[in-house]
């Protein structure tokens, strides 16, 4: 039996999900012999996120309230230094220009590391503020209760895309954490003021 045909006017399903998954395992390779795992021709390492909490639990111990800091900036750094691996996986995506989609665009690929949904909450570029929110985050699920945010690596990650995007010196805050008890975590995005030199 002929399906029917849609209506001319209903809008096309969303298959970014379906895509996303697709794109993943087409571009997944594994050499047993070299003990290689490669994405996209770019070397990567599979691990448990426990490896990770590992590794921010023994920073806290050992150097306090600075670990937050220097997880951000280790966040910020990675994002530099591989957005242009990202910016090809970008292209493999549906395309678009506007920065709207940029950053849709770099949600859609966080789901396919396994961090989480992520999703753009707010959005006024030209006043630099940005929001979004991670969904079914995987990181803090894997901490486990805190009472302040843990997301520090992907806050300061998220930082250095949008440095690395629009070219603008930007803070971003963790407000709330589902290591907290919050139903998602939620980032906020503000520039940077620099403060003035002292005289
Ligand atoms: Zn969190």
């Amino acid at each position: 039996m002929k399906a029917k045909a849609p209506p001319a006017k209903q809008a096309p399903a969303d298959r970014t999900d379906d895509l996303l998954t697709n794109f993943l395992t087409s571009n997944l390779r594994l050499d047993a012999r070299k003990g290689h795992v490669e994405l996209m021709g770019h070397r990567i390492m599979l691990f448990r996120f426990e490896f990770l909490v590992a590794i921010q639990k023994q920073l806290e111990t050992t150097i306090g309230t600075s670990a937050k800091g220097v997880l951000y900036l280790a966040g910020e750094r990675a994002a530099q230094e591989v957005m242009p691996a990202m910016a090809d996986r970008m292209k493999q995506l549906p395309s678009g220009k506007e920065a709207l989609v940029a950053l849709q665009r770099m949600s859609d690929i966080w789901a396919t590391i396994g961090v989480g949904r992520a999703a753009v909450t707010m959005f006024t570029p030209g006043e630099g503020r940005y929001s979004f929110k991670i969904e079914d985050s995987t990181f803090p699920a894997a901490y486990g209760p805190s009472s302040r945010p843990v997301c520090h690596l992907w806050a300061g990650w998220a930082a250095g895309v949008v440095k690395r995007l629009f070219g603008r010196d930007v803070l971003c805050e963790e407000v709330q954490c589902r290591s907290m008890g919050a139903r998602f975590c939620e980032f906020e995005i503000r520039p940077h003021i620099a403060l003035p030199p002292k005289p």
